[in-house]
């Protein structure tokens, strides 16, 4: 799961990142309104958590423009207001969830929990499985035929990727996207070396899955028939 933080004010961005890493999500954050909507067009995200008095772009256009844009990425407004109108204007605008600052940390970890199920449904399963491989999605550990092994966070979130992709290819730019981030320097060769792990665990469980690479393309999973 990653979630974009778009938040001017650079402690509370940080410290909500920080927060949200130690929940296991991944996060990215931008600190005026121009770069969150670049990084909110890019459809990666599962969650956007959207101030509303940002620089450049207020959080309410930069709402406007990725639903115009037809990204369905659940959002969540932060804001310092707390005025009905401004809710109002948010939920209007497409917003899916409103909390106003301060904030307690448990109800919005609650509430990105619950947007997180009913945003798309498909990405908030304790277990996720594919041909005889199962993932599980609160202990990071893939289990075949009765075995499990602890996976690394990179290789959890690839895996994830896979198995919610079924067989269908993912680029490795896709992979860099959305496991590294949209501004991360990782190169082909972080993955190459990531598929590799996933391989030798996937080959120490005997499972009949495995990461084939398609050349030229990226990689898929296989359940080896
Ligand atoms: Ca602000």
């Amino acid at each position: 799961m990653r979630i974009l933080i778009i938040e001017d004010e650079a402690a509370l961005a940080d410290a909500l990142s920080q927060i949200l890493q130690k929940n296991k999500y991944m996060t990215d954050v931008c600190y005026d309104g121009q770069k969150g909507l670049d990084c909110a067009l890019s459809g990666i995200y599962d969650l956007i958590i959207l101030d509303i008095m940002l620089p450049k772009i207020n959080g309410f256009d930069v709402l406007r423009c990725v639903r115009i844009n037809k990204i369905t990425t659940p959002v969540l407004l932060l804001t310092a207001k707390d005025e009905i109108a401004d809710k109002v204007n948010g939920l209007d605008f497409g917003a899916d969830d409103y909390m106003t600052k301060p904030f307690n940390t448990e109800e919005l970890l609650a509430r990105i929990r619950s947007l997180c199920r009913r945003g798309n449904g498909a990405f908030y399963e304790p277990v996720i499985s594919f041909c005889d491989i199962s993932l599980n999605t609160s202990t990071y550990e893939i289990i075949c035929s009765g075995n499990s092994l602890k996976l690394g966070l990179k290789e959890f979130n690839l895996m994830e990727l896979f198995i919610k992709n079924g067989t269908s290819v993912l680029s490795k730019e896709q992979l860099i996207d959305r496991v590294w981030g949209y501004d991360s320097d990782a190169e082909y060769n972080n993955v190459e070396v990531y598929i590799s792990f996933l391989r030798k665990k996937l080959s120490h469980l005997k499972s009949a899955v495995t990461i084939k690479t398609v050349r030229g393309v990226g990689y898929c999973l296989s359940s080896g028939d």
